[in-house]
């Protein structure tokens, strides 16, 4: 019997991993011509994938005595048990017409940020919301919807949890951002600004890859509007980027951010990684990987020490007045700013802040989708002193939405803390800001693998984190960290 129920889930892999590909080829240059049979074969596979998480042949399973399983399989069970539970009264014909929705929905967005035109993106979204609360009403969410959106990412975690979250981070963050604005250390990053060539940035790509562990053979790097991670075994995981000619260094942090993912990917232990459990413990373990090598690697001094002679190799003469330091200072300018994935590590989560508040008010409380554009411009006034000169720059400018991500967005912030708790324990095991300067990461992700990335998601995120550091989250691991840091860069 639970040989049978593991091919019943590789089907379900199989249909996970057609779908991950289309929306890959989607992203990635597939011709706007095909866009609306894509979207058709999307909600189709997504329905037939979906058909069989609360099938009766899935009931039958669920029903079957289950002794005598291993950890694999009971973890299995219980994880197809909890989307049964939650998932059994949605038709699946409905999954297939969202699913289609999405499909068509992505490149609305594309273009709509393209042009900056919310107006043509509003009914697709609105179409999408609507579905999402309609999703959390039939799966019997009583009380709070967004609690329900929120568990699909980071399991038991609710809206109570993350307003105490986030009202400790703003405790900290928000007046360090004032103090710093106010007399903090002013530096000239414009040469940040200077042009690089794509061939350029591409080879620098390659070569941060390469310094972080990347296996080639077991991946690739391209190019989309928004940058992601995907795989469909730890033999194929994929990462884009986007290279912006005058910003050579977005790119080089959207590298090290989905190459962190990728590891975690290509680093699940051989027995997990072909099962439905073959995954990150959660969005906001897989982020806390992703932004340990963006942001407590990629973006410490060390770092910069240890790449700094081959990037510059790279950049050539045009950058030959730039020294290390510079570009240390110059990934690390912690000053309110528009754009999310551009932001540093200190204003980031302000940035989710904003989405937070965002999907708060369009889940729990209904707004209509056409005051969202001011509402987004209110909340950036409110909690960056910003506000976007447009759309692309505002409401527009992150995908998630286009995908029906809603509840996502936490797992972000929720990722900084859990990485400045890994940093704060692994410190005790490892020598780490030594080896980042000699330019050794192996022991770095060994750490990392042994603790995190061999187990899938084979544990809970409480799991992981305990297991990793003895202790459940602790956002002051987090809070203490940005200020060690950048009191130490900006205000000393
Ligand atoms: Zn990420």
């Amino acid at each position: 019997m639970a040989s049978e129920f593991m091919a019943y889930l590789d089907k379900s892999k199989a249909i996970g991993n057609a779908l991950a590909l289309i929306h890959w080829d989607m992203s990635t240059g597939a011709p706007p011509g095909g866009i609306p049979a894509r979207a058709k074969t999307f909600g189709i596979l997504a329905e037939e994938q979906f058909t069989l998480a609360v099938s009766g042949k899935m009931q039958e399973f669920l029903q079957a005595p289950q002794e005598g399983l291993d950890e694999l399989e009971r973890v299995s069970m219980r994880e197809s048990q909890k989307f049964y539970d939650s998932w059994k009264n949605i038709p699946p014909e409905d999954i297939g017409k969202y699913n289609e929705l999405l499909g068509n929905s992505q490149s609305v967005w594309e273009k709509a940020k393209a042009e900056s035109d919310f107006a043509s993106f509003a009914p697709a979204l609105e179409q999408i919301i609507q579905w999402q609360r309609r999703f959390a009403t039939l799966r019997g969410v009583s009380g709070n919807p967004y609690d329900a959106l929120l568990d699909d990412y980071e399991s038991g975690m609710t809206t109570e949890k993350l307003d105490a979250f986030f009202s400790q981070l703003k405790k900290t963050i928000v007046p360090l951002v004032q103090e710093i604005s106010e007399k903090g250390k002013k530096f000239d990053a414009s040469f940040a600004k200077r042009p690089v060539p794509a061939e350029t940035q591409k080879k620098i790509s390659k070569l941060l890859m390469d310094r972080l562990g990347f296996d080639f053979k077991c991946g690739m790097i391209r190019e989309s509007v928004h940058p992601f991670t995907t795989n469909f075994s730890k033999g194929d995981v994929r990462i884009t980027t986007n290279y912006h000619e005058n910003d050579f260094l977005s790119s080089f942090y959207s590298v090290l951010h989905e190459t962190g993912h990728a590891l975690y990917e290509q680093n699940i232990g051989d027995e997990v990684a072909e099962t439905i459990l073959g995954k990150g413990a959660s969005m906001s373990i897989h982020e806390s990987q992703s932004r340990f090598y963006e942001n407590v690697i990629g973006r410490s001094r060390e770092f910069w020490e240890s790449v700094y002679g081959s990037v510059i190799a790279l950049l050539g003469k045009e950058f030959s007045d730039v020294t290390a330091e510079d570009l240390y200072f110059a990934s690390n300018q912690a000053k309110p700013s528009l754009i999310r994935i551009e932001s540093d590590e200190l204003t980031y989560s302000l940035h989710i802040m904003v989405r937070y508040e965002m999907e708060k008010e369009i889940i729990i409380n209904g707004r209509p989708v056409a005051e969202l554009p001011a509402l987004w411009n209110e909340k950036m006034r409110e909690y960056l002193g910003l506000t976007p000169p447009d759309d692309a720059h505002g409401i527009l400018q992150d995908v998630h939405w286009s995908q029906g991500s809603f509840g996502y967005f936490p797992s972000y912030a929720l990722g900084n803390a859990y990485a400045a708790q890994f940093l704060h324990f692994m410190k005790k095991d490892i020598p780490v800001f030594e080896l980042v300067k000699k330019g050794d990461l192996k022991p770095i992700t060994q750490w990392l693998t042994s603790k995190i990335h061999m187990h899938g998601a084979l544990k809970t995120p409480e799991e992981i984190v305990v297991g990793a550091t003895g202790e459940p989250l602790d956002a002051s691991y987090f809070t203490n960290y940005l200020e060690s840091k950048f009191r130490a860069i900006c205000l000393q």
